[in-house]
């Protein structure tokens, strides 16, 4: 009884959500157009990433950099392919999160490190993305904005940060997100470290791999490189990773090569 009641409380207050960020029928059009991978389901699932992104639009809040003007064209394209990964999963997967940081381009973050001697280096590194844990999403909207060409590279910086963030739901940033129960610990991390060690080594010998190599920087960059492919260039990730993509599908609950044609 409480439950079904809850239930009806939290569908009128999705309900009311959506209609308070309505996605009007020819931005959405334009929004599969420009990022065809979005496009390629089925007609249910379709509305409910539309559905999604309202909701997604409701609940998070964007900022923009100097150079960047949130238009609903801007935050449409974020929010609907953010969504796409937690298309089954849930809005909730989020929830730590409320922040998005838009800048027009990539942007230079400072960093150093300290070497064995003690001996400090400073550098600069170039960031498309980032995804702190207890802070905002940056994200590069070049980057974002060219997400439907660069498919076919199996890049994509938002698919890619909002890994990170299902990454962190549990506090870590260790290429293990939350596991649904029929998915164990032990059989996710099989998988996950033999194909990471598989893949370094096949980026150390310089080999042509369907991922980014930058995936070989450490396991949860694999995850997040992994998935960026598993979502947007599928027949690739499953082609050259059967097991990893296998352990994807039963954890994000889609299908994506299935489904593309
Ligand atoms: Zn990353």
């Amino acid at each position: 009884m409480w439950q079904q009641l809850r239930q009806r409380w939290q569908q009128r207050r999705e309900a009311a959500a959506v209609a308070r960020k309505p996605i009007a029928d020819d931005l959405w059009k334009r929004t599969l157009v420009r990022y065809p991978f979005l496009r390629r389901r089925s007609v249910t699932d379709a509305a409910e990433l539309r559905r999604m992104t309202s909701l997604f639009l409701d609940r998070k809040e964007f900022d923009a950099a100097p150079g960047v003007r949130l238009t609903n064209d801007v935050v449409v394209a974020v929010a609907a392919q953010a969504c796409l990964p937690v298309l089954r999963l849930g809005l909730q997967a989020y929830d730590r999160f409320v922040g998005i940081v838009l800048h027009p381009d990539q942007v230079v973050a400072k960093r150093s490190v300290v070497d064995d001697d003690g001996v400090v280096h400073e550098y600069d590194e170039l960031l498309s993305g980032e995804a702190m844990e207890g802070g905002p999403v940056m994200l590069s909207w070049r980057d974002v904005r060219t997400a439907g060409r660069s498919a076919a590279d199996a890049y994509n910086v938002v698919i890619h940060e909002f890994a990170h963030v299902l990454d962190m739901a549990d506090g870590h940033a260790n290429g293990v997100p939350r596991l649904p129960p029929g998915l164990p610990l032990a059989e996710w991390q099989a998988v996950l470290d033999s194909e990471f060690k598989a893949f370094v080594t096949r980026v150390d010998a310089e080999e042509d791999t369907a991922l980014d190599p930058y995936g070989a920087e450490a396991p949860e960059e694999f995850f997040a490189v992994a998935s960026e492919a598993f979502f947007v260039h599928p027949q690739a990730m499953k082609a050259e990773h059967p097991a990893l993509y296998g352990v994807f599908v039963r954890f994000y609950r889609q299908d994506p090569a299935a489904e593309a044609s």
